[in-house]
């Protein structure tokens, strides 16, 4: 288009100036010659008028002189007859004659002859006067005319020249630069494959036309190649990127392989480390049982300092396969801080109450500086916080000999809803080399194997702490010179306590109970069954699943502990069975696990078998009374229901931790206290909906604590109360009364033990 423009616009305006300029010459050309033919015609006259002087005028002085009239007007005639001589006047005293027209229309240039006589004596003689009048309008037409054709004439040579000029100048100029200009915009869509043709004849010389074409054409080349050169450049680099991204896709593939091999490798170690210690855990646990069993025999002095010797070795070995198994678990993401309300400085009291022992067998004294500024009630994963006190503690005393061994805990600062602190413990023991301060804290690693021949130890200990505090989202660090001392410490943020204090609750004394053990390793019945009997209790036992049921359905036990890793059918499975029907009477028997694997996931899937609880293994007397505690004198007649489910709270105690549970326990009070009031009262009116409605709250909430009596009580008040049964409802106000007053007293007695 703009081409276009371009060159019909240069056409136009070269036609304009063409024709201005022709305008302008022929103007020019036509006045000049106008100017030369005036010139012309008025020396014409002159001429005529000279003629008239020189060879007319003597004929009419002579004509004058003889007053011959006639004659006169026959010499004036052939004046007229002159071209241009529009009239012809003759004036003397006798005559005044004229010829030719009167008045002329157009202009007059009259021209005056004196006439005079030259007698051949005397004085020449004045006659008269010749008046020529030249017709000059004439001489202008002519003029106007000649003028006008050729201003015509040239007018018309100059359009055809223009248009000629303009047919030449669009033929090699403008029709190429359109073409030129296509070009260019193809060039600028990006066809640059196409050559510049111009249409031309082959064989003419190369004119600034082609030279411009020539030029383009070359840009045109330039910027196909440069175009070719980039894209060669970029399929290039394209081709390295690829060959790059795929590099870096094998190596990522193949660290990723690498990784987790590795970690396959890791998990594998420490499941085969945790297997193992399971593994030895079982016999071990074996071994520590029959060493309880003969501490009760009659031994002397030297036999019983063997025995504690055996017993004392078996639970170090224990301690260590603990350790083993407890990082094991922490590598495997299972352990998770479980935050509860403790008191910090009795958590401390205790860790050291618990190594003193150690100490003084080291002849260390114990120390602890408990800064004043820092709350004693804390929340947080006390459980956590034990472990790596004691890890620290113990390693304290042990890499110190007749030392000082201290504890610090100081106030770093206060945190909105709590305290930031920093725990330390300082010994001048043996210290460690610069050099292995920072390993130590990897697993399995020692200062050297001198320290490690010499106080023996797995290595893990101080893994497992960092571990730990790293959970807590605090840190870990150590100072120490070698043979001068080492200072541990960690840093962590503990939250205010959220209620007041609580200690475990005393156990129930027990009563004698029948007792199914089903347990496939010997060596372990054994320890269970002697335990049990030493006890007061009768104990049946089974290796597995099948004896365990043929038992079960001749007779009905008070209690059944299931080991969980049976051969054939599980522990688990035997459970299902049992509460199937499989084991007749048995079916409502309370079945405790008997097991070793008591992480949270696995304990809840005993419960959801139909467990009452896990009994954990190595057994300790002292775990084994606390359990069998719910069954004592209290238990009911069979058809009634047991106060208080001493398993069920043994199971939250485990898994919720005993300040979580004493919470419940008070919130259960409280609601008991608050609601008792309301419902005896609706109960005397025989207010059915208030009753069913109050009945329904509390019955869940005791069920789910274990005071399974008020529980059932409750729900029987509730489906009478649903049934609409007023006078039936009165009915059961006195036991229902029983059961709240016995449940509540229950409960306190609970909460004041552990006040
Ligand atoms: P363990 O004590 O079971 O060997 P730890 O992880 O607890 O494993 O400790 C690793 C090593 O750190 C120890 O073997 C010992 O060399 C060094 N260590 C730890 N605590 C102290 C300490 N208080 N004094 C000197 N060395 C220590």
């Amino acid at each position: 288009m703009s081409g276009v423009a371009v060159s019909s616009g240069l056409l136009r305006r070269l036609l304009l100036f063409i024709l201005l300029f022709s305008l302008c010459f022929t103007l020019l050309a036509g006045a000049v010659q106008l100017y030369f033919e005036y010139r012309r015609e008025m020396r014409d006259i002159e001429t005529r008028l000279e003629l008239i002087r020189t060879g007319y005028l003597a004929s009419f002085e002579r004509s004058l002189w003889d007053l011959n009239q006639e004659q006169l007007n026959v010499q004036l005639r052939g004046l007229v007859d002159f071209p241009d001589i529009a009239r012809a006047r003759l004036r003397s005293a006798d005559f005044d004659l004229v010829q030719g027209a009167e008045q002329p229309p157009g202009p007059l240039r009259l021209e005056r002859f004196p006439l005079s006589y030259q007698p051949p004596q005397g004085e020449a003689r004045h006659l008269g006067e010749l008046e020529i009048g030249i017709d000059l309008g004439a001489v202008y037409r002519r003029l106007y005319s000649t003028g006008l054709t050729s201003l015509l004439w040239m007018g018309v040579f100059l359009c055809g020249l223009a248009v000629a000029l303009s047919w030449l100048f669009h033929r090699l100029v403008t029709r190429h630069l359109r073409v030129m200009a296509d070009f260019a915009r193809r060039i600028a869509v990006g066809d640059w494959h196409e050559a510049l043709r111009l249409d031309k004849q082959a064989g003419t010389r190369a004119d600034e036309i082609d030279t411009v074409a020539h030029a383009l054409d070359d840009m045109r080349r330039a910027i196909l190649s440069d175009i070719q050169r980039r894209e060669a450049d970029r399929l290039a680099l394209q081709d390295k990127r690829d060959e790059l991204q795929k590099r870096v896709e094998r190596r990522t593939a193949s660290l990723r392989r690498a990784k987790e091999e590795a970690e396959a490798a890791n998990l594998a170690k420490s499941r085969f480390l945790a297997t193992m210690s399971h593994e030895l855990r079982t016999p071990l646990n074996g071994i520590l049982g029959m060493a309880e069993l003969l501490r009760g025999a009659a031994l002397d002095e030297r036999e019983r300092a063997r025995l504690e010797a055996l017993y004392k070795a078996g639970e170090g070995l224990l301690a260590i396969l603990d350790e083993v198994l407890y990082f094991a678990r922490l590598e495997e993401g299972e352990s998770r801080p479980e935050l509860v309300d403790f008191s910090l400085p009795q958590l401390v009291d205790q860790v050291l109450t618990l190594l003193e022992p150690r100490a003084q067998a080291n002849r260390t004294e114990l120390q602890c500086r408990f800064d004043p500024q820092v709350q004693e009630r804390c929340r947080g994963a006390e459980q956590f916080l034990r472990q790596v006190l004691s890890n620290l503690l113990a390693n304290a005393i042990k890499f110190t000999e007749a030392g000082e061994v201290s504890v610090a805990v100081r106030l770093l600062a206060q945190e909105p809803g709590g305290q930031r602190l920093r725990i330390s413990v300082t010994d001048n023991g043996i210290g460690i080399p610069l050099a292995l301060q920072g390993k130590i804290f990897e697993r399995f690693t020692q200062a050297s194997d001198e320290v490690a021949r010499r106080y023996g130890g797995t290595g893990l200990g101080l893994a497992i702490s960092k571990r730990l505090v790293e959970l807590l989202g605090g840190r870990i660090g150590v100072e120490s010179r070698e043979g001068e001392g080492s200072c541990f410490w960690f840093e962590l943020s503990l939250a205010r306590a959220q209620r007041s204090a609580a200690v475990v609750a005393a156990a129930p004394p027990g009563r004698a109970l029948d007792i199914l053990v089903v347990e496939d390793v010997a060596l372990n019945r054994e320890v269970v069954s002697g335990l049990l009997e030493r006890e007061g209790h009768r104990v049946s036992l089974a290796e597995d699943a099948e004896p365990a049921l043929a038992l079960c359905r001749a007779q009905r036990f008070d209690l059944i502990l299931l080991d969980v890793h049976l051969p054939g059918l599980s522990g688990v499975e035997l459970c299902r069975l049992i509460r199937g029907g499989a084991a007749g009477v048995n079916t409502d028997t309370r079945i405790l696990a008997l097991t070793a694997s008591v992480q949270p996931a696995l304990v809840r899937g005993y419960l959801d078998a139909g467990m009452q609880g896990v009994l954990a293994k190595p057994l300790k007397l002292e775990n084994l009374r606390r359990a069998l505690a719910g069954l004592d004198s209290a238990q009911p007649p069979a058809a009634a229901v047991e106060l208080v489910d001493w398993q069920l709270l043994q199971t939250h105690r485990t898994l919720l931790g005993e300040q979580k549970l004493m919470g419940l326990l008070e919130l259960l009070r409280d609601m008991l206290a608050q609601h008792r009031a309301a419902l005896l009262e609706a109960l005397g009116a025989g207010d059915c909906a208030e009753v069913a409605q109050l009945a329904h709250r509390l019955a869940g909430s005791s069920d789910s604590l274990g005071f399974r009596a008020l529980a059932a009580s409750l729900r029987q008040l509730e489906e009478t109360a649903l049934a609409g049964n007023a006078q039936a409802l009165h009915e059961l106000q006195p036991e229902l009364q029983g059961v709240l007053q016995r449940s509540q007293d229950a409960l306190l007695g609970l909460l004041q033990a552990s006040a």
